[in-house]
């Protein structure tokens, strides 16, 4: 068994890893593995939010649909129930790189679809009775230093030339940031409303058990290694299917021939005790708005139900070849790194003790830009590449790769990110050594801009920018 099947006391013992934070004080459902090889008419590779949202559609669309997850864990055990809970409109990739192919209006469409998917999301979780602590109270940008004040500038500029109006972006004080969320040394923020905070193992595992009652059988513990036409081959026996979609994102790399498609970004949170009263009167955070920075090694953070700051970012980006540990540990120096950012932004934390820490793989693609791909002529599909920002945009994709299978010609079938291709990334050790300098490159930009109170975006940032096409 991957994890302990009983809640566990989440108080003050200190976990690394174990998957994450998200599983400490909620049961799991292990499915049996694939008992040898079957037909379906639809074979989802991955039980994350791709592979179940698409699952649910599909079987919502077409109920006599014959729809086979295989998953190599449990459901749920990828990033969609690691990740920081935020169930943001933010857009994943690019938006000139949409733009160049379908034009302006498009991504205006797709960004109008992505605020339509948090509401979607909300609304299915009430439907289905899924209970996953979802307060929608907006998000939450803060900047700390004089260069961020002048990117949090930049990107209302952006998002207004992107058609965002007032009910979409509001750029607060130092005070009003305040009286929301006491950040130390925040100099101002910007606000979205289109954004909602949710404890992320509670909602896939209740779409998972949702989609399974709707007769999507979902096998766990079944490596697929191999994705061929009307195929998935498995440690456990094939599945055929005319139909088959690649929903790995992070882990796509584990597939034979995929090693150098998306890339394995990493990224770790760390999660304090309970706050105790004296803390949240000093700190604020009265409702449950989702918090990020203007940092090049950005931060993001939530509120929990119970109290909690849970804090991600920083960590080692990277494994060498495209590995991935996925257990969850993290290194004690990306503990360390958060836990002293928490502090540094709440030194009402100070005192509070870290309970847990953990990381997960996002996909990153060579151009940082998703995409949502069936190839009709083979049956193959995939949809992924979120860049971090894949909670809210799981759903639409799995929308979209629902209407792709039914052959349904929709508004979302038009959407921009659809039927991207992109190049692979370089073979090692290029890749690492990419990755690796993008990082450090960033961060020595944070230190400067910070040290030298520098009025703009230090040169730096902009030099990694350049070199990694982000
Ligand atoms: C720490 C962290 C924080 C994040 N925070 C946010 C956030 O706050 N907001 C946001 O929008 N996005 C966030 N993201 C990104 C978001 O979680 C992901 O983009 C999204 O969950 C991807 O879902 P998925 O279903 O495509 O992939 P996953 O959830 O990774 O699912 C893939 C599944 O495939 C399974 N699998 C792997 N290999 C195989 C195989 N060979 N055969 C069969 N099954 C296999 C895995 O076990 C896994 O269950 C975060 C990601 C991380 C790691």
């Amino acid at each position: 068994m991957p994890i302990d099947e009983n809640p566990v006391d989440v108080s003050t013992e200190f976990t690394n890893g174990d998957v994450s934070f998200w599983y400490r004080s909620i049961g799991l459902d292990f499915r049996p593995s694939l008992p040898g090889d079957r037909d379906a008419d639809v074979c989802i590779v991955g039980a994350g939010f791709t592979g179940l949202w698409t699952a649910y559609y599909l079987k919502q669309a077409q109920p006599d649909l014959r729809i086979v997850v295989l998953e190599r864990e449990f459901a749920g055990f990828g990033a969609s129930g690691r990740n920081g809970g935020w169930l943001s409109a933010e857009l994943a990739g690019k938006r000139e790189a949409y733009a160049a192919t379908h034009g302006h209006e498009s991504v205006v469409d797709l960004m109008r679809a992505m605020r339509g998917a948090v509401d979607e999301v909300i609304a299915v979780a009430k439907a289905e009775n899924i209970e996953a602590d979802i307060a929608k109270d907006g998000l939450l940008h803060v900047a700390r230093t004089r260069a961020q004040v002048g990117r949090l500038g930049e990107s209302l500029r952006y998002e207004q030339d992107w058609g965002a109006g007032p009910q979409d972006f509001v750029e607060l004080s130092r005070e009003e940031m305040d009286d929301r969320i006491k950040v130390a040394g925040a100099l101002g923020g910007l606000f979205s409303p289109h954004c909602a905070r949710v404890q992320p193992a509670k909602l896939v595992l209740g779409l998972a058990r949702v989609v399974e009652a709707m007769g999507v059988t979902i096998f766990e513990q079944t490596t697929v290694s191999r994705i061929e036409q009307g195929r998935a081959v498995t440690d456990r026996g094939t599945v055929r299917a005319p139909i088959v979609l690649r929903c790995l994102e992070g882990f796509t790399a584990s597939i034979q021939g995929q090693r150098r498609n998306w890339l394995p970004m990493n990224s770790s949170m760390v999660v304090t005790a309970p706050l105790p009263q004296a803390a949240i009167d000093q700190i604020g955070w009265r409702r449950a708005e989702l918090l990020g920075d203007y940092a090049h090694g950005y931060m993001y953070a939530q509120r929990t139900a119970d109290n909690r700051i849970a804090l991600g970012g920083r960590g080692i980006p990277y494994r060498y070849g495209s590995r991935i540990d996925d257990r969850g540990a993290t290194q004690n120096w990306t503990i360390t790194a958060l836990t002293e950012l928490m502090h540094d932004m709440f030194p009402a934390t100070s005192a509070v003790p870290i309970v847990h820490a953990w990381c997960g793989v996002l996909g990153v693609p060579r151009d940082w830009t998703a995409t949502v791909d069936l190839d009709r002529a083979t049956g193959l599909g995939t949809a992924g590449g979120y860049v971090g920002s894949g909670l809210t945009t799981t759903n639409l994709a799995g929308r979209t790769l629902a209407d792709l299978v039914l052959e349904r010609d929709s508004e979302l079938t038009r959407l921009p990110w659809v039927g991207r291709h992109v190049r692979r990334w370089e073979p090692e050790p290029l890749r690492w050594l990419g990755v690796q300098a993008m990082y450090a490159l960033y961060r020595t930009a944070d230190r400067r801009e910070t040290e030298k109170n520098l009025a703009g975006t230090s040169r730096i940032a902009h030099f990694a920018n350049m070199i990694t096409g982000r």
